[in-house]
């Protein structure tokens, strides 16, 4: 699979290339260096993950492959990396606050980043089926605002209009299993312990426990903190 992979960005490249030399015009501005080479391994996008972070959090974005000549060659075919499972959360745009480019991430949001629900699988299932990608993050944050309502039900019994309850639902347990915590530090206990029960069931679905048992993959958890810009792990 990993041959595959690489064969096909092979391709691309050389498609991206041939089309700018046969279409000049088209390309008037110099094209950057645009593609960095894809991470291979779970541990080398894990790395490339957190580098585009720290430039994030330290203000020194490069915004990479986002130009043109990426967008051109992605047209023909994507290879995503990493799958990044957060919340709908506005604040938090994964290429973002990791400082990458299109093609880069398959990212699934869904508010309180819970991964209980086949579309959700499936859609992460496509990309490590598809694209070969070699890290799956589990990424929840800081004061989130489906975890706040998630402990509003749970400890007050409080009920939730349309289907709000589809949202709290998957996230209860977690709720639940940190309940012993303070009250003031209970909405934080929930938010990461929401991430790692989330990364704990994906990693009992035969689609992503293989290649994690053959070192193709790695699940992680990470938290996103609002103020700082930082992510840390779980
Ligand atoms: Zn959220």
């Amino acid at each position: 699979m990993a041959g595959g992979l690489a064969a096909a960005g092979g391709t691309l490249a050389a498609g991206a290339l041939s089309m700018t030399g046969s279409s000049g015009m088209a390309f008037a501005e110099t094209p950057k260096a645009p593609t960095a080479p894809r991470p291979s391994t779970p541990d080398e996008a894990l790395s490339e993950l957190l580098a585009g972070n720290k430039r994030f959090v330290r203000g020194k974005l490069e915004q990479p492959r986002r130009d043109s000549v990426r967008r051109t060659e992605v047209a023909q075919g994507q290879a995503p990396y990493a799958i990044i499972l957060t919340c709908s959360d506005s604040r938090l745009a994964p290429e973002v606050i990791f400082d990458e480019g299109l093609g880069d991430l398959f990212i699934v949001r869904v508010a309180g980043n819970t991964g209980a629900d086949p579309l959700i699988i499936g859609s992460m299932e496509y990309s490590v089926v598809t694209f070969g990608s070699v890290l799956l993050m589990v990424l929840g944050h800081s004061d989130c605002g489906a975890v706040k309502a998630a402990v509003e039900v749970v400890t007050q019994g409080k009920t939730l209009p349309g289907e709000l309850p589809a949202v709290t639902d998957p996230i209860a347990p977690a709720v639940q299993a940190v309940q012993g915590q303070p009250a003031d530090q209970m909405v934080d206990a929930a938010i990461r312990q929401n991430v790692k029960m989330t990364q704990d069931a994906l990693g009992q679905i035969s689609t992503f426990a293989d290649p994690v048992q053959s070192g193709k993959l790695k699940i992680v958890g990470y938290e996103y903190e609002l103020h700082s810009g930082k992510v840390t792990p779980v």
